[in-house]
């Protein structure tokens, strides 16, 4: 009789995971503020100084005693002496007294002594050196007041901030030129199969052109992981012995696709425990597709083994490589979903976690949820899709008209 795989949850193989690198510490480096996007920060990051420096204007107006106005209108305005102008880029170098004002351009300095901004709309000159505020205004308005935006000290961004283009612009506002980040994990793929060539080969009958390496490479690169190497390897211990060596001295995790289940040409699990301790700790997770998942270590490098199936083994790389990079730089990052509305029902068997491909349709500003069917070797429907849905382990399926959430690719 076939040996059956013993399946874990997702949850307690992705425990497992994290538990074989609990005591692995990314190196880090510091770079360049363009350089750092979408890298991952390894230290929290305060302000050094109060954002603005100073009490800035946001609009084009007069700064005043906000007192001053105080019961002005259309019909009765203060009047006020004018005493100059603030120019931009330039410290304030008049200091308001009562019944003054100092003309300001948005984002010029409030001069000493203003405590808001009257906007022109709302002003009139009555001569060369008199303004009639026809307005009444309160302080601090129309003012972004020193340290508004930011405090000096004040924390920015935690450590395991992901950076997005506002935080650069927001970092190089405040002064920095280099942040502090993570180095990528590095990480190798290799595709097993006697099947498989490469695409500059030239395809015979029986032969398909490896698509793993690539899929799973670029979901790496995208992620924020390092690939250092891709191969492809017959389905023959030896040779992946020695891909796996090699490979063992540079990265800090290898993805192994295909030959992961239990057929006579599956070698992965075997390759993997011959390569030290402790060799494989999972053999088996309950999902569908992907449930020919192994994750191993050897010689301190973390080893997954992957479905062969396109499909499986990027859902695979989807439920633990992601998790593992947050994990390994303590990274908050929301995976992206969408809410709509199932338009067919969806059957599920209960005891394993079940993620099906959809398609999104906006229709009168709702989106309509419909799955893509295919096989798990069609890599093609994934193309097609834009998500990916999940159905818990225990649910038998969900019906048409349910709310979902689709996992955005
Ligand atoms: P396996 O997991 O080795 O049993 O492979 C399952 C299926 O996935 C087989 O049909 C393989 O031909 C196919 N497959 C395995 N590796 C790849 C790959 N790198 N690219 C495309 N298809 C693959
Ligand atoms: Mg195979």
């Amino acid at each position: 009789m076939m040996e059956l795989l013993k399946t874990m949850s997702v949850t307690e193989v992705r425990k497992k995971t994290f538990s074989l690198l609990a005591d692995k510490q990314l190196q880090v480096e510091e770079v360049y503020l363009l350089e750092g996007l979408g890298r991952i920060l390894a230290k929290s990051v305060t302000s050094p100084h109060d954002v603005p420096e100073f009490n800035r204007s946001t609009v084009d107006g007069y700064a005043v005693k906000a007192a001053d106005t105080f019961g002005a209108s259309d019909g009765i305005p203060a009047m006020l002496t004018k005493k100059g102008e603030v120019h931009m880029g330039m410290e304030a170098n008049v200091t308001l007294g009562e019944g003054e004002c100092v003309y300001v351009p948005t984002g010029g300095m409030l001069p000493p002594g203003a405590n808001a901004m009257v906007m022109v709309e709302y002003v009139e000159d009555l001569d060369d050196s008199t303004l009639l505020v026809q307005q009444s205004v309160s302080p601090g308005a129309n003012v972004l007041r020193k340290g508004e935006d930011l405090e000096k000290e004040e924390t920015i961004f935690c450590k395991g901030h992901r950076l997005r283009p506002q935080d650069i612009g927001l970092l190089a506002g405040m002064g920095f030129q280099k942040v502090l980040v993570f180095e990528p994990p590095k990480v190798a793929v290799i595709s097993t199969g006697d099947e498989l060539i490469s695409p500059e080969e030239d395809l015979s009958p029986g032969k398909i052109i490896d698509m793993n390496t690539y899929s799973l490479s670029a979901a790496l690169q995208e992620d924020g992981f390092h690939v250092i190497g891709r191969s492809v390897v017959k389905d023959d211990m030896a040779t992946l012995q020695q891909t796996l060596r090699d490979y063992i001295k540079q990265a800090d995790i290898i993805l192994i696709s295909g030959g992961s289940s239990m057929g006579e040409y599956d070698i992965t699990k075997k390759t993997i425990d011959s390569m030290g301790k402790p060799g494989a700790v999972v053999h088996g997770m309950s999902v569908k597709p992907g449930k020919p998942t192994i994750v191993g270590m050897a010689e301190g490098v973390l080893m997954i083994g992957l479905p062969g199936q396109p499909v499986s083994a990027l859902v695979v790389y989807h439920l633990l490589m992601k998790p593992l990079l947050w994990k390994l730089t303590g990274n908050n990052t929301i995976t992206p979903t969408v809410s709509g509305e199932l338009t067919v029902n969806i059957p599920s068997a209960p005891g394993r976690e079940h993620y099906v491909m959809v398609t999104l349709q906006e229709e009168d500003g709702r989106w309509k949820v419909s799955p893509q069917h295919g096989k798990s070797g069609m890599l093609s429907m994934m193309g097609r899709s834009h998500g990916m849905v999940r159905i818990p382990v225990n649910q038998e399926g969900l019906s048409k008209g349910d709310r979902v959430d689709v996992i955005l690719f």
